[in-house]
């Protein structure tokens, strides 16, 4: 860092500047005097390992640079530091050093201001002191909201993270962390549960005669038809390959069965590939009904929807058994 004038060669004003905005008190100015004014080329990073102080930017802009994930760093979200703002109070404050690494955007002028001529200016002059609130509490305003942007992201991943990207229904890894809660939330409150296990009809032979990307239209296409089939409070998940599970929170086995059929009519009844010239086969499905019985764990409980499933198979297909 070269070291240029003072303060005065700037073009600048003492009450342009954030920090003493309001303030013509004689003290506040001879201690400024004494400050150093740096000029420093846009690309450097600055050395703040000297200690703790507060830089003004009286020309130029600089920009907070925070950790990243691969242990490097890159540029804060909260935009760049222009003539009139500081950076480093929090520093000087909690005496924290280093503070986070700063990099110079545009050719920058800056005024230094250090440590313990903070806390005079802090001391001797009520206009800093209120200044320095008013950017404290902009700070933790701007911090607030990063902070909520950031969970908004996170939420928004989590969420995706359990949807299956194929068909668009719950994963594997939302049941996991869902049907036991859902089991044990049922079984205190003593309600009704029964879940559907739902699995194509020689889903294989397809794939081999019309191939992957077909057979990943029809996964998605019967994906379609459980949802359009199920109320808002119910919930449909694949659980792996060509299977998918329904939950019906709230059904007797009387009305699962009744909503399977539903189901196994409706994909029997789809037109899988209406712009298609060849022909192709009817897409069936098969369905396994369950319902909770005192003393079954979620796991008790999809193995009987297993079992069912089973017996809907070996019956001959593209039907419902319990
Ligand atoms: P069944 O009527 O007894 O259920 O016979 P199936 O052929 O449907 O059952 P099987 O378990 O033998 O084969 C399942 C097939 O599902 C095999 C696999 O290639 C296919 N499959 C699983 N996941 C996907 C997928 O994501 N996309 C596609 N296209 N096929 C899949
Ligand atoms: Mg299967
Ligand atoms: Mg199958």
């Amino acid at each position: 860092m070269e070291i240029s004038s003072t303060f005065g060669a700037s073009a600048f004003t003492i009450g342009d500047l954030q920090l003493f905005h309001n303030v013509d008190d004689l003290c506040v100015t001879k201690l400024l005097a004494d400050c150093k004014v740096v000029r420093v080329g846009a690309g450097q990073q600055i050395d703040n390992g000297a200690g703790a102080r507060l830089y003004v930017v009286l020309r130029g802009a600089l920009e907070l640079m925070q950790p990243d994930l691969h242990g490097g760093l890159s540029e804060s979200a909260s935009g760049g530091i222009v003539a009139g703002e500081c950076v480093g109070e929090l520093s000087v404050l909690d005496d924290e050093v280093p503070a986070p690494a700063i990099r110079v955007l545009q050719d920058a002028e800056l005024l230094l201001i250090e440590a313990d001529t903070l806390w005079r200016l802090i001391d001797e002059s009520n206009g800093v002191a209120r200044n320095l609130l008013r950017l404290l509490s902009f700070r933790i305003r701007a911090a607030n909201a990063q902070l909520r942007r950031r969970q908004k992201v996170g939420e928004f991943y989590r969420q995706l993270s359990l949807v299956d990207s194929l068909t668009g229904l719950q994963n594997r890894a939302w049941l996991d962390q869902h049907l036991s809660s859902m089991v044990e939330s049922t079984r205190l409150a003593d309600n009704p549960l029964s879940i559907i296990m739902v699995d194509i009809d020689h889903f294989k032979k397809f794939n081999d005669d019309y191939g992957h990307q077909a057979g990943d239209e029809v996964l998605k296409t019967a994906a379609r038809v459980l949802t359009k089939g199920l109320r808002p409070s119910d919930f449909a998940a694949r659980y792996g390959g060509e299977e998918m599970m329904v939950i019906l929170p709230g059904a007797s086995e009387d009305v699962a069965m009744r909503v399977a059929q539903r189901l196994c009519d409706g994909m029997r009844g789809t037109v899988f590939f209406s712009d298609m010239h060849r022909p192709l086969p009817h897409i069936t499905a098969s369905f396994g009904v369950a319902s909770l019985q005192p003393a079954q764990d979620a796991g008790a409980l999809v193995a009987a929807a297993d079992a069912a499933l089973y017996r809907a198979k070996r019956a001959g297909r593209n039907q419902v058994a319990h």
